[in-house]
């Protein structure tokens, strides 16, 4: 079979990491998270994580060449041969261009771009309550101002640029965790 590789995209606080859970359970294959992996690099204090920290507290995004370099590694992980679920991994157009290009090399290309639509009122609801809950630095209101703007300025183009190279799944982000996994199960089909 064809390895499996779905693209989730959606502003901060969508639930991308919500539903890319759900996806990773159900369809037996593993999460590739750029803001996990970059979150643990800056735990264990790596020279990945010295490079990112400061950018990922303001919540400014991390360059594209790092970006690039960790999804290269990620999907030439044997547990990665079948596909992935990806979460948060494109936030520019060069990365875009960058991970169908490292798709390509591996004989493969996304199966489907999943688009979480939500209001802003609805994130920062969300990320108000995800700061009661998990203390992430970023979440602080002038971090979610930047990584808002990072996310309309530098991510919404690559929307777009999705809905030119082929099918979105437009899924509305409204409603309970189960509606919205279901969304998802009805538009990509399993
Ligand atoms: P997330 O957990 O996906 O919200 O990511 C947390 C933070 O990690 C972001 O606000 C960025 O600083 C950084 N980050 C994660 N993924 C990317 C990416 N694809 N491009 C640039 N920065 C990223």
């Amino acid at each position: 079979m064809a390895p499996f590789d779905l693209l989730l995209l959606g502003p901060p606080g969508a639930g991308k990491g919500t539903q890319g859970a759900r996806l990773v359970q159900r369809l037996g294959l593993p999460k590739l998270a750029t803001g996990d992996l970059l979150r643990d690099a800056v735990a264990r204090g790596t020279a990945l994580g010295q490079a990112a920290r400061a950018v990922m507290e303001a919540g400014g995004l991390v360059s594209d060449d790092l970006i690039l370099g960790i999804v290269r590694e990620e999907l030439d992980r044997p547990t990665a041969a079948a596909g992935a679920i990806l979460d948060g991994v494109v936030r520019t157009l060069p990365q875009a261009e960058g991970l169908a290009k490292l798709l390509a090399e591996r004989g493969r290309q996304l199966s489907h771009v999943v688009f979480l639509d939500v209001t802003d009122e609805e994130i920062l609801g969300r990320i108000a309550r995800r700061r009661t809950e998990e203390s992430r630095a970023d979440d602080a209101p002038e971090a979610v101002a930047r990584r808002l703007k990072a996310y309309r300025d530098q991510t919404a183009p690559v929307l777009a640029w999705y809905e030119t190279h082929g099918r979105v799944h437009r899924i509305p982000g409204l409603g309970t965790m189960d509606q919205i996994s279901e969304r998802i199960r009805q538009a990509i089909g399993r």
